[in-house]
């Protein structure tokens, strides 16, 4: 896997939920505008702040909407010039998609979690990530040292180092997030390692995704949820 980055602005996209998306060629269809999309090389990783602010966030919206409701036969649950619900009654989960791009899909469980913020509400997030630091000599010795003796890392510092606070679209959602050397039985004892992409820190991370306040109140209204 190469080092994941954003077709809009070509800096890293680290793969935060919340914060970053993946905009897969399989959602395309065979208009003009799909094979636009496809020559641009306008696919792929992104940052959902470049996308919301490009041309390409309302094209992506309605290409993931008509994927979500016409494919994968998710029951739409509120739709209207702003926003489409759409709805796995399986998974549990409600995906959000706004007129511009931005999207976010919030599993019940978690929203139940939800913490109030200014503006908004915090969901608690934790997933194993590979980050790639290629050229950032200084962060790959800081995180090895800090995660080989106390095992955590602050998140927002990372992605300092990394140059990408400015492609955060919540910078409040990443506050008090860490890296953590992954737990599991078989991972490895150097959280840093290289492979053919270059040098990476194989992590647990732990962060928050930030619902804004209109969107948690469709959800609690269409999904039935009490505040
Ligand atoms: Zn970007």
């Amino acid at each position: 896997m190469a080092t994941p980055k954003c077709f809009i602005c070509s800096q890293q996209v680290v793969g935060l939920n919340g914060q970053d998306t993946v905009l897969d060629t399989f959602f395309l269809h065979s208009t003009r505008d799909d094979k636009l999309a496809l020559s641009e090389q306008a696919f792929g990783e992104c940052h959902l702040l470049c996308l919301t602010e490009s041309a390409w966030g309302v094209f992506w919206g309605s290409r993931i909407v008509a994927n979500l409701r016409d494919v994968r036969k998710y029951r739409v649950l509120f739709a209207d010039d702003e926003y489409q619900m759409l709805r796995n009654d399986i998974a549990h989960e409600t995906s959000i998609i706004r007129w511009d791009g931005w999207m976010a899909s919030v599993q019940d469980r978690l929203f139940e979690e939800r913490r109030p913020v200014a503006d908004g509400h915090l969901l608690p997030v934790h997933h194993e990530a590979r980050t790639y630091l290629n050229g950032h000599d200084d962060l790959i010795t800081g995180l090895r040292g800090a995660l080989l003796a106390d095992g955590t890392y602050p998140l927002k510092q990372l992605i300092a180092a990394l140059g990408l606070t400015d492609r955060l679209l919540y910078p409040q959602a990443i506050e008090g997030g860490t890296l953590r050397r992954c737990t599991y039985s078989s991972a490895p004892k150097n959280p840093i390692a290289i492979d053919d992409n270059g040098t990476f820190v194989m992590a647990e991370i732990s962060y928050s995704q930030f619902i804004p306040d209109d969107v948690a109140r469709m959800l609690i209204e269409h999904v039935g949820k009490s505040p």
